[in-house]
């Protein structure tokens, strides 16, 4: 699963997305047990058996070559993370199911971009004053070129129209380069967009870019942080979706990898910087950047005429390439088997000692055992179970994602771009670290919120379709009868689980969801999330109730129905 995150807000920014540490939720944990008594064993029928043939032991050899220190924590992209995919087409071939990537593969191509600073061609000038890269100041977006003009200050640079907020008010900034306080995505502390952008708000970014000015000088309120971290990353490289960056759902693959990216070059100055930039100014650069570290609102000006910056940003660009796993098991019924069933996990995870991937000890491989090698896992042993039979009436989708924690690339990329018409599909089903259980007497505060060896979160399950949410609870306590724990079912939950994995994409398309997830946990993102630390008789116990919910979809007379849609507020966020 994602790290906590403003999964939603569009960061182009090469160093803003600096991982955060996720609070634990406050809430005390409420469990709804579901209270029928389970039924006789003949219920279900032929599914049961064929939900037996996923066995733990078979999970647990899988997962053990998934989780090993071999892959190096299958970042995206990685040759780990490669070698993962060919062993899960590898196990789809033996079971014969329908390759449904691209051109008759297993495989949907995702292509993506590294950009690296250019430090010999990276430059600022103000007047005859040279400004050194790393030192004075830093790119922070994806966008190489030349900017030259006078400058202007935004304050924060908000325009809400629902607020009478405008914090270009009386401000021109056409052919200017402007200087935002906060990081040109996030409203600054009080202040929060809920309707549509483009019609009721304007981040200082768009506005900016909208009326015409030449670049950004952005103070992030983390300022202090960026600095100490930023002048390494001049050495990394970042990478993006050079696909996803285009907002239209139909544009032409070759146009849009062709497609310059667009936007505006944004820097962010260093403190002396900031000194030369505002000196004899009704706010000096000390105090601009105080307010913007505080947050607080400053006024707006446009400095004066004889100041002229100049920037010149060089980013060199290569490509890079990754893929999701995609197969399909063919339904029965001649005119259902249109129709899907989906099963998603994500099989990279955040690789070998870097920012996201803490070392502990000598140990520097994340090997991501239940975050998502539980899913993934899960997954081929679902596939091999129905390939074995009965076939259900429609058909089973199943997508193993790439690039889920680098923000839900792979699922993003699926639903935009999908492989088999997404209206088609009734439901999707999210496994996402399902194999981790809270032991007895277990009184460290970081396994708080993890479940217990019979219970897992269920969570979405009623957002868009109480048909499937009822038919989980059924189809659940009519079989082992799981604990489903509701708490994170709360869109609006200071976790924000909703909006931290796969899931979320399908939704956003209108297809109703379910996820399933055993809780965060000591080992979360860490080298000790490891294969021996797995529950695999939970594991077991929550693919086959998966399995068994699956089947029931598929072979429902009619798809769930879609009662609700989730605001399109909470999908812009
Ligand atoms: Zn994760």
């Amino acid at each position: 699963m994602r790290r906590l995150n403003f999964v939603g807000l569009v960061l182009f920014s090469l160093f803003l997305a600096l991982p955060l540490d996720a609070p634990y939720a406050q809430q005390q944990q409420s469990v709804r047990v579901a209270t029928t008594t389970p039924a006789p064993s003949s219920y279900f029928g032929s599914e049961r058996s064929a939900a037996e043939r996923i066995t733990a032991d078979e999970m647990k050899e899988i997962l053990y070559y998934i989780a090993s220190d071999d892959m190096l924590g299958r970042d995206t992209p990685s040759p780990g993370l490669d070698k993962t995919a060919q062993y899960i087409a590898d196990h789809l071939k033996k079971f014969k199911l329908k390759p449904a990537g691209d051109n008759g593969t297993y495989f949907q191509h995702i292509t993506l971009s590294r950009t690296q600073v250019d430090r010999e061609n990276t430059k600022a000038h103000l007047g005859d004053k040279a400004f050194k890269v790393g030192e004075d100041f830093l790119p922070v977006g994806r966008v190489s070129g030349d900017a030259e003009g006078q400058i202007v200050y935004a304050g924060h640079g908000w325009v809400i129209n629902s607020k009478n907020v405008n914090a270009y008010d009386g401000l021109d900034v056409r052919d200017k380069i402007v200087v935002v306080s906060g990081d040109g995505t996030t409203p600054p502390p009080g202040l929060s967009v809920e309707n549509l952008p483009g019609t009721d708000w304007e981040s200082p970014v768009s506005y900016a870019q909208k009326h015409g000015a030449k670049a950004l000088v952005l103070i992030p309120r983390n300022f202090e942080r960026r600095w100490r971290f930023g002048p390494n990353a001049l050495t990394r490289s970042t990478l993006s979706v050079p696909r996803l960056e285009n907002a239209a759902e139909d544009e032409d693959e070759d146009e849009a990898d062709a497609a310059a990216p667009k936007g505006l070059v944004e820097i962010l100055p260093s403190r002396a910087m900031l000194s030369a930039l505002f000196a004899g100014e009704q706010a000096d650069g000390a105090r601009v950047l105080q307010a913007s570290t505080a947050g607080e609102r400053l006024k707006g000006f446009a400095l004066s005429p004889s100041k002229r910056l100049s920037l010149s940003v060089k980013l060199s660009v290569t490509d890079a390439s990754t893929q999701n796993v995609v197969a399909v098991l063919e339904g029965k019924d001649s005119a259902l088997k249109r129709e899907y069933v989906a099963l998603g996990a994500h099989y990279d995870h955040v690789g070998t000692d870097n920012p996201g991937c803490r070392p502990v000890g000598d140990d520097k491989i994340c090997n991501g055992a239940d975050d998502d090698g539980s899913g993934t896992t899960s997954l081929i042993t679902m596939a091999e179970a129905f390939s074995k039979g009965p076939r259900p009436k429609r058909s089973i989708l199943f997508v193993w994602h790439a690039g889920e924690e680098k923000g839900l690339w792979g699922s993003e990329y699926f639903t935009r771009f999908p492989t088999i018409p997404l209206k088609q599909v009734v439901a999707q089903l999210n496994i996402d670290m399902i194999g981790r259980s809270k032991k007895a007497g277990d009184t460290n505060p970081a396994n708080r919120m993890l479940t217990g060896p019979d219970e897992i979160y269920v969570i979405g399950s009623r957002m868009m379709s109480d048909e499937l949410a009822d038919k989980n609870v059924a189809v659940n306590s009519a079989y082992l009868n799981l604990k489903y724990n509701y708490h994170y079912d709360e869109p609006n939950d200071p976790e924000r689980l909703f909006y931290r994995s796969d899931h979320f994409n399908y939704a956003k398309h209108g297809v109703p969801i379910i996820f399933f997830f055993d809780g965060v946990h000591e080992d979360y993102h860490r080298p000790t999330d490891s294969p021996d630390k797995i529950d695999y008789q939970k594991m077991q116990s929550v693919a086959r109730t998966i399995f068994i919910l699956a089947s029931e979809l598929a072979n429902a007379p009619s798809r769930p129905v879609v009662d609700k849609q989730i605001p399109a507020e909470q999908l812009a966020r």
